[in-house]
């Protein structure tokens, strides 16, 4: 008889049941596990808690008498119910995502651990890469160059297809002016349907009893649950919003938070879709005319080349990767962030992208980097806070995708192996990238007084912080000299302690 799989709450893609190349026995009977200790440890956004139990209860249902839905206080309380354990049969389980999860499985007897899904490269493949690199730091950029090669993705033979492996420099442009919003067709919506009512009924009713508590609002579902839902947004992403990703990918516009940005991250790391066929999708529709190369290949560069980066980095570096520190930095997070509490902040960058955290658990990229994570280190706030916070708040976000992406891209905490230099900057950046700044109290370029940007003013006293270590590093050693420059660092150093943790 074929051995039951077990089935994680990002594994819902059909590729975690596919039998072939090492996976599940066919026809597996399929055990699943809503294990509420999860939710019961930490304040999670609950738009977040109710996208992964909406997503495992609709595949729960599309499986129907293959699948035992167990709800149970924690994994090992699940499988004891499902009957194993101690009693010879066994089951299977692809390689989950966490440590911890990992941890879990192979001290298990009865569970056998199979490869990963879900991803381009195995481990073994990344290491053998990781091995030959040579200098004191991997780099994405051969990374990614690795991963086009291997795949042949966008390759015209031996070339990258259109003679460049890199067309960032066509992907950094300002918004247009004069728009408050990109005008290209909006994103694919989901319909809610009873099972997202029966969730948000279980939400309502554990909260009420002082089971969980939640941040952030759980409006109507955004994102994908299901196969069919996630194959729906690919679609039309890649037919009616690919062509304008490039372009506009790193900036900003208040009243249009998603731009032209994939919102695929959700069925992503769900495991509703696999990488290899949103890249493929991505170049056919570059071969056929649909999209430009400069968006084709930035976002193939950030599926095949980031996300599959940071998968690999979170095994790669080990489990104390977690508690790095380098910049010493220990500030507890402050109430009006840890609660959302946009309404409380003053600076239009910062309450924004808060309220847009508040309101929808997600936010594209240069805002988590360059408002929210920016805030955190320059504010000097504990890393595996940040990292924490991150993790709950954000819809798309896992142990795996967290680390590498806050303690090493966003605090710096790794001291630099993940990134060349820390990610922050003074309002100027802000105010080329976004509209933004000129509706918000404070002026980018006002570091003192009543009108100072605490991004201005942060980036410098961040600098003067980390005078020493930074002067080391050849990309910060102009920006650090800038500091003698300054007749007022004096009041400016004043003026931000004095502002304490309150909100900017
Ligand atoms: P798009 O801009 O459309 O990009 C396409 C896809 O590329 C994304 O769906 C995602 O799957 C992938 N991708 C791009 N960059 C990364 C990256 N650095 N790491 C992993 N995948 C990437 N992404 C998450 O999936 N989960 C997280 O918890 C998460 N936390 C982040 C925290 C910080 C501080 C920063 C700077 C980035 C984080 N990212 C995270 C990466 C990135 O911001 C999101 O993947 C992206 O904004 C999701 O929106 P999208 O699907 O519209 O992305």
């Amino acid at each position: 008889a074929p051995r039951t799989h077990w089935l994680f709450g990002d594994q819902l893609g059909p590729h975690f049941l596919d039998p072939r190349h090492g996976g599940p026995d066919a026809h597996a009977p399929v055990l699943m596990i809503e294990a509420r200790s999860v939710l019961r440890r930490r304040r999670f956004h609950r738009a977040k808690a109710h996208l992964v139990l909406s997503a495992m209860r609709h595949r729960a249902a599309e499986l129907g008498d293959r699948v035992r839905y167990v709800q149970a206080e924690t994994y090992a309380d699940g499988l004891a119910e499902a009957g194993f354990g101690g009693r010879g049969n066994r089951l299977t389980v692809c390689h989950p995502t966490s440590r911890a999860a990992l941890d879990f499985v192979t001290s298990r007897d009865e569970v056998d651990v199979l490869a990963a899904r879900g991803f381009l490269l195995t481990r073994a493949e990344f290491g053998a890469w990781a091995e030959e690199q040579t200098g004191d730091r991997l780099r994405m950029e051969g990374f990614y160059r690795w991963v086009r090669r291997r795949h042949e993705l966008l390759m015209d033979g031996d070339e990258p297809a259109g003679g460049t492996w890199n067309l960032d420099h066509d992907n950094r442009e300002p918004p247009p002016r004069g728009c408050t919003t990109l005008e290209v067709p909006a994103p694919y919506r989901p319909a809610e349907d009873e099972i997202d009512d029966e969730v948000r009924h279980d939400l309502d009713r554990w909260e009420r009893d002082g089971k969980v508590s939640f941040v952030g609002r759980d409006g109507p579902r955004r994102f994908p649950v299901t196969r069919r839902e996630a194959l729906a947004a690919l679609r039309r992403f890649v037919s009616h919003r690919l062509g304008d990703f490039g372009r506009y990918e790193d900036a900003m516009l208040a009243a249009d938070p998603t731009m032209s940005h994939s919102l695929l991250s959700v069925p992503l790391n769900l495991g509703l879709l696999d990488p290899a066929e949103c890249v493929e999708r991505a170049e056919e529709a570059w071969r056929s005319g649909g999209a430009p190369l400069n968006s084709v290949e930035g976002f193939v560069r950030q599926i095949a080349g980031w996300r599959e980066y940071v998968w690999q980095l979170y095994w790669h570096f080990g489990e104390d990767y977690r508690g790095r520190n380098r910049l010493r930095h220990t500030a507890p997070l402050p109430d009006w962030f840890l609660d959302l509490d946009a309404d409380a902040v003053t600076a239009n960058c910062l309450s924004t992208a808060l309220a847009q955290v508040r309101d929808t658990g997600w936010t594209h990229h240069i805002p988590r980097l360059m408002v929210l994570g920016s805030r955190a280190l320059q504010d000097g706030w504990d890393p595996a806070a940040v990292t924490d916070w991150f993790h709950r708040c954000f819809v798309d976000g896992y142990d795996w995708v967290m680390l590498p992406n806050v303690v090493g891209m966003s605090q710096y905490a790794d001291g630099g192996r993940m990134t060349t230099k820390p990610y922050t900057s003074g309002g100027a950046y802000i105010n080329r990238m976004s509209d933004l700044c000129a509706p918000c109290a404070y002026r980018p370029t006002d570091r003192t007084g009543e009108h100072a940007c605490p991004y201005t003013a942060g980036y410098w006293a961040f600098l003067h912080r980390h005078r020493t270590a930074l002067s080391a590093n050849h990309r910060m050693a102009r920006a650090v000299k800038g500091l003698d420059r300054l007749k007022d660092l004096d009041g400016l150093l004043e003026e931000t302690s004095a502002r304490g943790d309150r909100a900017p």
